[in-house]
Formats: C-alpha cells, structure tokens, sequence
C-alpha cells in the first residue's frame, strides 16, 4: 500500500496539476507532476527543519574557497552584464557561505544577504531589488509556489531572476542522478517546469543555459 500522509500528497507543489510517482529510492517517494513536469520529493520524506539545518551546517562552504568561487561564476557573470553597482540586490538562501554576496560586495555592488537559518533578516523581504540570486536553492523548496510568488513580488520592474540548480532532462538516469541523493533536494526543474514558471508568474522570460536560469520581470 502506498503512504498517503494527507490529500495534498498528489498534487504537485508548484503548479497543483496531478503528479504520479516516478521513482522510489531507499524508501523515499519521489512523483513528477503531469502538468508542469517538475519532480517532488513526497512531503513525508522531507526533513525536519532542525534535520535540514544540520545538513547544511555540514555543507561548510568556505566564501574563499576558489573551487566554490568557480562555480557560481555563471551567475556572477550575469549579474555584472545586467547590473551596475547602483542596482539592489539580494543573495537568497545565502546558507552558511554567501559566496555570491562576498564576490559581489568585494566588487563594490550594493547586495543582501537573505537565509531564513543563517541570515534571517524578515526586513529584507519587505524591499524590492533589481536583481536576486538564487544559487543552488529552488531545489530546497518546499513550497516552490509559494517561494516565487515571494520571489516575484521582490522584484523591481526590468528585474532579473536568476536560479542556478540542475535542470532533470530526459536523458538523465533519474535512479543513478547525484542530485536527487541530497536528502535537502526536494523540487526538481525541467525545461517544461520553467516555462511554467514564467508564464504563470508573468515574467517577460525564462532562459535556460546551463545551470542558469534567469527570469526577466
Ligand atoms: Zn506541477
């Protein structure tokens, strides 16, 4: 018999279409959604926040370490093609090192740092911003529709949104994809998943390169 917790666990958490399972992995349940295509950890595998929080302490990610420094370049990179040091931006989900709001403030940019563990600063959800990054993040959601909806509304006009995760294709083996064993990743994206995105939450675009999503307001 499958585990049912509640009557929520068969809609999907962004777009509330149908989801079906589509794998299951050491006793976690994972579904994709027929209408947005994106993937779902079940709720009852979701960690606790105190478990959650415990990982990412784990995460370590040392701001000066170069390696961790390269890989949020896509995302550096864009954001300096797309804005000036006058622009307002906020690091999203910073986690323990905000790497990107150390890079950019070491450039003199005028950016937050937002973490509901490790930044809480709820003020900073009150302003609105030319630019956010999102690096590694949106695949931590829980509530995805709800987290851009939030996201959307703290854009300025002309904004730009950009979301560095690892998109699922079809040609990925889901059963051996390092991605999905991070018991913190619980949303997985398609390309199918972002133009979802864009549309419902009217953003001008929704392009993906890479790693790098950017979404234009
Ligand atoms: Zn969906």
């Amino acid at each position: 018999m499958l585990k049912r917790p509640n009557k929520y666990t068969w809609l999907c958490p962004l777009c509330s279409g149908k989801k079906y399972i589509y794998y299951k992995f050491n006793e976690r349940t994972y579904y994709q959604c027929e209408k947005c295509a994106g993937i779902s950890l079940d709720e009852s595998d979701h960690l606790s926040p105190e478990e959650e929080m415990k990982r990412y302490l784990e995460h370590n990610n040392d701001v000066k370490d170069i390696k961790y420094q390269n890989f949020v370049k896509p995302i550096i990179l864009a954001i300096c093609n797309d804005f000036s040091r006058h622009n307002k931006g906020l690091d999203y989900g910073a986690g323990t090192g905000p790497v990107i709001t150390k890079i950019l403030t070491d450039n003199s940019y005028n950016i937050k740092t937002y973490d509901p563990y490790f930044h809480n600063f709820p003020d900073y959800l009150k302003k609105k911003y030319d630019y956010i990054a999102c690096c590694e993040v949106i695949e931590n959601f829980y509530r995805p529709y709800h987290e851009f909806r939030k996201l959307k509304n703290l854009l300025n006009k002309n904004g730009a949104l950009y979301c560095q995760t690892d998109l699922y294709k079809d040609n990925i083996d889901f059963k051996n994809w390092y991605y999905k064993n991070d018991p913190t990743h619980v949303f997985f994206y398609t390309e199918k998943t972002v133009c979802w995105i864009k549309e419902r939450f009217k953003f001008k675009e929704g392009i993906v390169k890479n790693r790098l999503i950017t979404f234009r307001n």
